[in-house]
């Protein structure tokens, strides 16, 4: 079990035996209560906005042990301008990505996720609508938006995704059982490329290649999230991509990595796998 999630369980059964406390002996000072809660509070919240402490749900925030290479995985997209020149690069390069793809970018453009899959990238789920309050909604909101966006994804590919990655990276309690129901794996990153905000390429391509290292899930953006301007990691990647290979680093395929993880996992009957290698800053 990830340490943060064993941390949130033991601080639950704490919060509660305070509250039964307060219940059958009287009321704590209210300076206690208001402390007790704060730190449940704060506790939850680093839950819901930091995926890779995996305190809701298992998810793959790097490679198995002793992977070699680094993942390129991109979100928000597909846009008609900026992912076919993220799908050139690749080409050029010779290497394939996963795409984290918006259900309502996808059913807009469905030739560009097409184009994703004859030139060998996996599709993957980012949600439908990339709410970016979706980790304050309730588990029959996160199916209704999941349902709609796999049946999107399914009706241009033909194949049911098998990988999420939740908006902004957001998660709640709900959400291990929404992947159980809908056979969902969630996939992090190791590596943040910082592209999802007006950054200059010099600086996401610094910054990747500063931080990437064998068994890395790189995370980059071919489409800013309303379509408004062209992430930096578009202009960055055949530095990034050339930058990585001049430091040994080939760029392999994430279905590669998840093979051994899921027949591993399988003897389990885990519904997702989880990595437990801690991820640089
Ligand atoms: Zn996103």
């Amino acid at each position: 079990m990830p340490p943060a999630r064993a941390a949130f369980y033991a601080a639950t059964v704490a919060a509660l035996a305070f509250s039964a406390r307060a219940a059958l002996v009287g009321p704590p000072p209210l300076r206690v209560a208001a402390l007790v809660a704060a730190v449940y509070f704060s506790m939850l919240m680093v839950g819901v906005l930091v995926l890779r402490l995996r305190v809701f749900v298992d998810a793959v925030i790097a490679g198995p042990p002793g992977s070699r290479g680094v993942v390129l995985t991109f979100d928000d997209g597909p846009d008609p301008k900026s992912t076919p020149r993220v799908l050139e690069v690749l080409a050029a390069a010779g290497v394939t990505a996963t795409f984290f793809v918006i259900g309502r970018k996808a059913e807009q453009h469905p030739e560009i996720v097409r184009e994703m899959v004859a030139r060998g990238h996996q599709v993957a789920l980012h949600s439908y609508a990339h709410d970016r309050l979706f980790a304050m909604r309730g588990p029959a909101a996160w199916r209704r938006d999941l349902d709609k966006g796999l049946r999107v994804l399914e009706s241009i590919t033909g194949q049911r995704a098998s990988l999420f990655r939740p908006p902004i990276g957001h998660t709640n309690p709900h959400v291990a059982g929404v992947m159980h129901a809908l056979g969902l794996t969630v996939v992090g990153w190791t590596v943040g490329a910082r592209d999802g905000v007006r950054g200059s390429p010099r600086a996401v391509t610094d910054r990747v290649l500063k931080y990437a290292k064998n068994g890395s899930i790189v995370l980059m953006h071919d489409a800013s999230e309303r379509g408004d301007f062209e992430p930096a990691a578009v202009a960055a990647l055949r530095d990034i991509v050339a930058g990585l290979a001049a430091r040994g680093l080939p760029v392999v395929s994430l279905a590669d990595w998840l093979q051994p993880l899921r027949e591993g996992g399988a003897a389990t009957g885990a519904p997702s796998v989880t990595t437990n290698r801690a991820p640089p800053a």
